[in-house]
């Protein structure tokens, strides 16, 4: 048996304890170090459409024009993913605007 030893991913420090399960049986772990800016975190990755960074870069993407499957594609998201992330920020979807030489996306609220 080999252990190895486990390293917050936000501060890197190793003293670190576990903390009980999720719901899907994923163990969470607590930073002990107070200067931690995350405190808590799972050992396991969560899937890529609930990390807030991809929720807001799909945002981002179809506010600059990108559609909703071109959007997936880069992302490596499902459709769906993508469609109820910008559900919940209230935009139910885009139309086309050509302006001179330049298309445009507004966003429909
Ligand atoms: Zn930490």
């Amino acid at each position: 048996m080999t252990l190895l030893p486990l390293h917050c991913p936000p501060c890197a420090n190793d003293q670190v304890v576990k903390r009980g399960k999720t719901r899907n049986e994923t163990q969470h772990s607590l930073c002990q170090t107070e200067a931690c800016p995350q405190q808590t975190f799972l050992l396991e990755d969560s899937p890529r459409g609930r990390l807030p960074q991809v929720k807001q870069q799909s945002v981002d993407m179809a506010l600059n024009g990108s559609g909703i499957r071109e959007t997936a594609r880069v992302l490596r998201l499902s459709k769906e993913t993508v469609l109820s992330e910008l559900k919940k920020r209230g935009l139910r979807g885009f139309v086309w605007v050509m302006f001179g030489h330049f298309r445009l996306a507004v966003a429909c609220k």
